[in-house]
């Protein structure tokens, strides 16, 4: 692999990084009543609608809450691929399939920075 393309991917993947934890930031927060260190829990919404009684849960806030849940398990499984590619940068195994151990396409990683595996791989898995 080409120094200098790695060395793109690895910038392009590290806002990635930011961006994605940014986007969880403002939906979910970390998951500190569970054991599990980096997990997050999505954020209950409280738009406060209901003066006389606080502890209500709007239906608005409820369907709010469950778009939360489910952002937030597709922007955590995006960031887990993103912190991996970076990991493997660091290993200097960064643009090898995970599957056949060949070159993924260096198009295919500029689409897709955090791509695991090669073409035929990700073809073959579909
Ligand atoms: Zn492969």
């Amino acid at each position: 692999m080409d120094k200098m393309f790695i060395q793109e991917m690895q910038q392009k993947l590290e806002e990635e990084r930011q961006s994605l934890t940014k986007e969880l930031n403002t939906i979910s927060s970390p998951d500190v009543g569970d054991h599990v260190p980096g997990e997050r829990s999505a954020n209950f919404p409280n738009y406060g609608d209901d003066a006389l009684n606080e502890d209500s849960e709007s239906p608005a806030e409820v369907s709010d809450y469950s778009v939360n849940v489910s952002v937030t398990g597709t922007l955590e499984s995006q960031l887990n691929a993103v912190n991996a590619a970076l990991k493997r940068i660091e290993d200097n195994a960064y643009g090898m399939c995970t599957n056949c151990g060949k070159e993924i396409a260096s198009e295919r990683l500029r689409a897709n920075p955090s791509a695991e595996t090669c073409m035929d791989c990700a073809k073959a898995h579909a």
